[in-house]
Order: C-alpha cells, then structure tokens, then sequence
C-alpha cells in the first residue's frame, strides 16, 4: 500500500468506468480480463434483479435451482465436443484445484485403476491462480518463488515461447521443439503422470506469451498418446476472447478437463466452473457404499444469481452476434500493434482475437529486458490513465484486453493512449 494510488471507481456505462469524482475511463482490460459485454449491460443486469426475485443462493450440496441446472448445459453445448459435465466453483483458482483434484481421484478410481498416477505436467511462466494447488503448478517466479516450500513438486517444461527462441530454434521449427521436448517428458514420466495443465494459445500472466501455431493440437496428440489426462485452463482466453468461444476450438482440441471463470458470468459475479469428459465422470459414479465421492464443495458453488447472469451472457453472446463482431475490432487491434512495433524499445507485440501484449525492452536486438524495479509497464498505464484510458501491465508488458463490446473508436483511444505511453517511458 506505500505507493497506492487509488481509482476509487463509483459506476460504469459500457466500456467506461467513472469514479467519485466523476472522471471517466475506457476500461483497456475489462476489469481484469472478465468484462465481457460492457457494464451495466441492461439484459444482464435484468437477470440478476429477476433472479433476485426467486432465491439468491441455495446449496449445490444435495439440491440445486433451475438457472444452475440451464447453465451446465448450455455450457455442454456450446464447449468443445465431450466435456459433457460441469462441476461448479466461486473463482478460477477454485476451477484449477477441481481439475487437479479430480485428475488425481481419477486414476485411483478408473477401471483399471493406475493408482501410480499422481504427478502433473506443467509450462514454464504458467499462472492458474493463487491457492496453494494452483501455485504448484504455476510458474511465475515472482508471484511463487516465496511459497515454494509450501508447494507439491511438479514436472516443468520450458514456456513454449515465440519471441525468445531457443538456442538454434525458429520460428518455423517452434512448434516441432517444443512438441519433441514435451513427448521426450511424457515418455519419460507417463507412468507417474495424471494430467498435463495448460492455458490454451495464450499465456497471460506470463506477458500475454503466445504458442506456436499447432502446438496445442500437438499436445492433444501426444497427452492422449501417452494416456495422460489434459487440463485447459480457460479462464482467461474463454468466451471469445481469444476470437473464439473457447480457445481450444482454434485447434480442434477437446481437454478431458477445462477451467472456465472470468468471462463466465460476463464479468459480473464470482463463479468459475469445471468441465470433465464422460469417462472421468463414469470414475466417480457409484453407490454411497462404494464411496467414490468427489469431496469439494464451496459454500457457494452453482450460486443462482451468478448462474443466471452467465445464462444472460451466454443469450447475449446470440442476440448481439458477439463473436460475429470480432473480427473487424482484432483486425484494427492488428493494425495499431503494427505501428506499435515500430517503436525503438518495443521488442515484441503479441496478440490473440482481442488479447494483446507489448514488451518493452531496453534493447531490441538483445531483447534486453528493462530491470522490473524500473516499472516501464506501470508508467505506460500512468500515462494512459491521464489520458483517459485504463490499464494494467505485467511487468514490462503492456496488456490491452478491452470488453468485446469496445467500438472501433474506443478501440483506437485505448491503443493510442498505450503508444503514447509507450513513446514517453521509454524516451529516459
Ligand atoms: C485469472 C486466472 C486464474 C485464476 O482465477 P481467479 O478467479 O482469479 O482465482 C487462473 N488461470 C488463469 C489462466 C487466469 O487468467
């Protein structure tokens, strides 16, 4: 809190946040990733006040409510093909602890069961949130360094990273390198593997890093070859922000398990979910004698309210041809990084549909980064907030991720006012 400096945001229109003092600000990273269709989007907020006249919460524990029910199986539907069951949580990182845990119980209880199976596979830089589990297999040195002793042990692989390339490595052969070191991983440690867990296409808290082209298909292939379960944390790139519902559709890939929070509810309410294939779900069917529970269950798993406003979000996704809209906002996001990586110390631009990150170096050819207590990535968004924008970096990494309901004119506010950010932090 020593240099806080608060925004004390009072309401919201649209893309725009308005705080106490009645300054406006284009909201360049959709409250963190999970605004969806805009604030104070009238259909959404319909649906709560009309949830709110049935019951606001009721246990998942034993009972459940018709938005929760509606809600799993829209999301069924509209997933990639065999994630046909929904397990529901409060936020992403309660999402990731399903998934691991239900990886885990999964091969203790297949037929036959493979009890040996306990260890997970995960990438370098990976993030899938702030509990102790999802901290294990997360990979941000500076959030995670500090809890390592608290963490189970987990097989890493480098972050399959496009920008800074291997020794001897291009950009044509990326996807071949990373995929040769995964499958020499998975011959290795099969037998000891449950699942591998990764976030799909993008790498967000890692710096927006992007995969290779193919390289998720490849590790659809190889998992299944290897008979080790695939987890994809959806979280972020989810709900069409990568230009897709889900990001896994960009490479025909079906998970035996995928994370869902942030956009699920269109940014309004904590709820996250996790989605498993049938044969992990037959893993935990029987009677109350045979005891193959799954014991997890949040207070609030399944809320009613959320449920409903993500319903709402999901009719809005049809009603407003959402992802029909997408492809004219990332081409003008393309053009404005195009012009962006013509400037002296931006090393790297990256984007996926409306996801975009700049990196900042000291030096281009190197690649050098700027020291992180220099905060090059803050200054960027000091800037842009006096011009109107609001921002949120990853170190060095200026992210712009607005709501996908951002108009082209807004679009162009939020990227001119990072570039301008960008050309007077980094003039010293
Ligand atoms: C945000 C995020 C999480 C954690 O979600 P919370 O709701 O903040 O707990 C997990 N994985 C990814 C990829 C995320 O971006």
């Amino acid at each position: 809190m020593a240099e806080y400096e608060p925004l004390i945001i009072q309401r919201a229109e649209g893309c725009t946040l308005i705080d106490i003092e009645g300054d406006r600000y284009l909201d360049g990273v959709s409250s963190l990733w999970c605004n969806v269709h805009g604030h104070r989007h009238r259909r959404l907020d319909a649906a709560i006040v009309q949830q709110l006249g049935q019951i606001a919460h009721c246990t998942s524990l034993g009972m459940s409510n018709p938005a929760t029910i509606q809600l799993a199986r829209r999301l069924t539907e509209i997933a990639p093909p065999g994630l046909d069951h929904v397990f529901f949580s409060s936020d992403g990182s309660s999402a990731v602890e399903v998934a691991l845990k239900m990886a885990f119980q999964y091969w203790q209880q297949s037929v036959p069961a493979r009890p040996q199976k306990t260890r997970f596979l995960a990438l370098g830089e990976a993030y899938h949130g702030d509990t102790v589990g999802s901290v294990s297999v997360g990979g941000v040195e500076r959030f995670h360094a500090m809890f390592r002793p608290l963490l189970f042990d987990v097989i890493r692989l480098p972050l399959p990273d496009t920008y800074r390339l291997p020794e001897g490595v291009t950009r044509q052969s990326a996807t071949d390198h990373y995929l040769n070191q995964l499958e020499a991983a998975l011959a290795t440690h099969h037998a000891d593997l449950a699942a591998l867990i990764l976030e799909p296409l993008v790498q967000g808290a890692a710096g927006m890093v992007t995969h290779p082209p193919g390289y998720l298909r490849g590790v659809r292939q190889l998992t299944a070859k290897y008979d080790v379960l695939l987890i994809a944390d959806e979280i972020a790139t989810g709900f069409g922000r990568t230009g897709t519902m889900f990001a896994c559709q960009q490479e025909d890939v079906s998970p035996d398990l995928m994370c869902l929070g942030k956009g699920l509810t269109g940014g309004y309410l904590p709820m996250a979910a996790t989605l498993a294939s049938d044969a992990i779900y037959q893993a935990f069917l029987g009677s109350y004698a045979e005891s193959k529970t799954f014991f997890h269950g949040h207070t609030f798993g399944g809320n009613p309210l959320a449920a409903a406003v993500a319903l709402a979000s999901l009719d809005v996704f049809e009603e407003e041809q959402t992802l029909e809209g997408l492809p004219a906002k990332i081409e003008r996001l393309s053009e404005h990084l195009v012009r962006m990586a013509e400037l002296p110390h931006v090393g790297d631009v990256r984007q996926r549909g409306l996801l975009a990150g700049i990196e900042l170096v000291q030096d281009q050819g190197h690649k050098t980064p700027y020291p992180w207590e220099e905060k090059r990535g803050s200054q960027v968004c000091q800037h842009a907030l006096s011009h109107g924008v609001w921002l949120r970096p990853l170190g060095n990494v200026v992210v712009i991720m607005p709501p996908l309901c951002v108009s082209l004119k807004q679009l162009d506010q939020i990227c001119r006012a990072a570039e301008n950010g960008i050309v007077a932090s980094t003039q010293s």
